[in-house]
């Protein structure tokens, strides 16, 4: 069911993928649990869409049409974030080319690139989002995440791509925290998007989702192969769980993006507060760009409390903010990203603020920092 472009995004979402009206039938049919289907006894699986579970599954194409139709491209959904982020790096590179990934990005990202790609012969090279950047000469494939997990730079999409396309270079944006309703990259013309369905785009913190998107059938080829031959697939439950929450996601997103204008407003006036990050303030170093490129900025902050020690105390306190790690869900959470070993301070906050009321959650938040 192709939307006019003219459509808002509420109107987008809540109608994404879903078939023509059928009187009898439900808005978004429920998921098909099949490893293996009926097949035609003369013509084999030539006569069906379905014929085995890795490769076909009803459910999965209908989230996949869903997400296309918001990403603007053809879209194959995967287990997780990390099964369509890894199994993009290795569908796409051979041993002697070179990746051009993202220094602040996404922590088991980074490690599976200088861990595996490194160890089968790929050149692995790292650039800070918020630049500088190097010569893109040589580079096969350049990754941006904007905006980054979790120090929310942004990088300039049109602008890298633009030089990264005149080397010979293809792009991949990691979509996961802007989300297609925040930026959609392949308008800003990269050859793909790679994304975690995981958290806002799904937003309920009950399932793991990935998907990659693109326009090139000579990358969406090898990207299919990939998921096939390892079979890094959603299940149905999760997939048609994941197509019921995407109808929210205007609505999820508004209320997360003015509850993180509210707290980062909040935040910025706190000297007991720093390092504050938001890339809808106006004097966060990520805003002109943000504010060129994004329709909307997700509702993630970060800041730092200084120690291990008042982050837990300020969770502790809190009853609206809770302690888990992800983000871009319901509920408001707060994750002290060393714990987890990455390279962030030891008082560094990653939090993601959920669609509780305005009011309610700043509330809770002056009196948990008092506290
Ligand atoms: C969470 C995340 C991933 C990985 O997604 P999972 O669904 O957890 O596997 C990849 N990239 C970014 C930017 C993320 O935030």
């Amino acid at each position: 069911m192709s939307a006019p472009t003219s459509d808002g995004d509420g109107t987008r979402c809540v109608r994404a993928g879903l078939p023509e009206p059928t009187p009898g039938q439900p808005f978004l049919p429920g998921p098909v649990f099949a490893a293996t289907y009926h097949l035609d006894p003369w013509q084999g699986p030539a006569a069906t869409p379905n014929g085995y579970g890795r490769p076909d599954n009803p459910t999965r194409r209908l989230l996949e049409a869903a997400i296309g139709e918001l990403e603007g491209g053809d879209v194959r959904a995967f287990a997780s974030g990390q099964a369509a982020v890894t199994g993009l790096l290795l569908a796409l590179l051979r041993p002697g080319d070179t990746v051009l990934l993202p220094a602040d990005g996404y922590y088991p990202m980074r490690a599976f690139a200088t861990d595996t790609l490194a160890g089968i012969g790929v050149r692995v090279l790292f650039a800070p989002t918020a630049g500088p950047y190097p010569s893109f000469d040589g580079v096969r494939l350049v990754l941006l995440e904007t905006p980054a997990n979790p120090g929310l730079d942004v990088a300039d999409i049109a602008a890298l791509a633009r030089d990264a396309h005149a080397a010979g270079a293809l792009v991949a944006v990691d979509n996961t925290t802007a989300t297609p309703l925040g930026q959609r990259p392949l308008d800003l013309g990269a050859d793909l998007v790679v994304a975690s369905g995981t958290k806002a785009l799904t937003g309920h913190s009950d399932l793991l989702l990935g998907y990659v998107a693109t326009r090139t059938p000579e990358l969406l080829d090898p990207v299919t192969a990939w998921r096939t031959v390892t079979g890094a697939v959603p299940g149905a439950f999760d997939a048609w769980l994941a197509h019921r929450s995407l109808a929210t996601l205007d609505l999820r997103l508004a209320r997360q993006s003015a509850n993180a204008e509210a707290l980062a407003r909040l935040l910025a006036g706190r000297p007991d507060v720093t390092g504050l990050r938001w890339p809808g303030l106006p004097d966060d170093p990520a805003y002109p760009v943000a504010a060129a490129q994004m329709r909307r900025v997700p509702g993630v902050l970060a800041f730092d409390l200084g120690d291990a020690e008042r982050v837990g105390r300020f969770v502790d306190a809190a009853r609206l903010v809770v302690a888990a790690t992800s983000f871009g869900g319901l509920h408001t959470t707060a994750d002290r990203r060393a714990q987890w070993g990455d390279d962030t301070a030891p008082g560094f906050v990653r939090l993601s603020c959920g669609v509780e009321d305005t009011a309610d959650l700043l509330a809770d938040v002056t009196a948990a920092l008092d506290a």
